[in-house]
């Protein structure tokens, strides 16, 4: 096994009690990344058996609050849990720097405490952002990562990364509809994982502002087209709105298997899926 992916969190914004906020961990090689960094992260990649600092880097597909509301968490933990002082590698689109120095003043009442307190803790969290850009491609450990755009406007920017290690690759789309440049960055990949809604029912809902979401996030059919498209080997869906069910999973892969004939893998946080099945 060379690649493997964790969904640590399958929820959205919408709070569910059972999923957490989007974030999904890849072990490529020796590499251990976390891709986005929601609601109760840190939570998760404990249950996957990782800690804040067995990270090799974090990657950003966009600054969507719901993808980067616990980033805080990860830095924190991170930076005290490390027995001497330790990066930690960010990499985002364009604007990633300003968020984290934001996120790094909100934080500097508790580094003050903490530095005051601990002798052995002398420097504040040391961040590392690579801010990136479509065509880009960059090492993380020994996985190779390549960052292709993806469309989710009106916001912008926002990346998908292609993560690849001994033959093998994931690609993590992160939220998008489906575009050219996705197809691309797909192609051939053993793993796809995207971020998906079900238009058939988020219409059922009576809020404007949810209706506001269909244009701009992939449907499960969508996702299912792309994976055809791409020829990928597995689809992986994560991100459910409304929160998916326990239960009616097949549902749901029936609406995807309609358009693609791979393995469609859908579940509870935690689902762990390795690229050669
Ligand atoms: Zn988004
Ligand atoms: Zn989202």
């Amino acid at each position: 096994m060379s690649i493997e992916v964790t969904l640590l969190g399958t929820g959205s914004p919408i709070p569910n009690p059972d999923r957490a906020g989007p974030a999904t961990l890849v072990r490529a090689g020796d590499a251990t990344v976390l891709v986005d960094c929601g609601r109760g992260v840190v939570m998760r990649l404990v249950g996957a058996g990782v800690l804040p600092v067995g990270l090799t880097a974090v990657l950003l597909t966009h600054l969507h609050s719901d993808h980067i509301t616990d980033l805080n968490d990860i830095v924190t933990t991170h930076w005290v849990m490390a027995t001497e002082p330790t990066p930690l590698a960010v990499y985002g689109p364009p604007g990633t720097q300003a968020v984290i120095d934001a996120l790094l003043a909100m934080l500097g009442p508790d580094q003050q405490y903490r530095l005051d307190h601990h002798a052995d803790l002398t420097e504040p969290p040391q961040v590392e952002v690579t801010e990136v850009e479509p065509g880009d491609s960059f090492t993380v450990g020994d996985a190779t990562v390549i960052v292709g755009a993806t469309d989710h406007r009106p916001v912008t920017p926002t990346v998908g990364f292609r993560i690849s290690h001994g033959g093998e690759s994931a690609v993590l789309a992160g939220d998008t509809v489906p575009c050219e440049t996705l197809d691309e960055l797909c192609s051939g990949a053993d793993l796809y994982v995207q971020t998906v809604i079900r238009a058939d029912l988020v219409q059922l809902l009576p809020n404007a502002r949810i209706q506001d979401i269909l244009d701009y996030h992939s449907t499960v059919e969508q996702a299912a087209q792309t994976a055809a498209r791409a020829g990928v080997g597995t689809l992986v869906l994560t991100h459910y709105v409304p929160p998916l069910v326990p239960g009616q999973e097949d549902e749901w892969r029936a609406l995807a298997a309609a358009h693609f004939d791979g393995p469609i893998v859908l579940g509870d946080d935690l689902t762990r899926i390795a690229a050669a099945q």
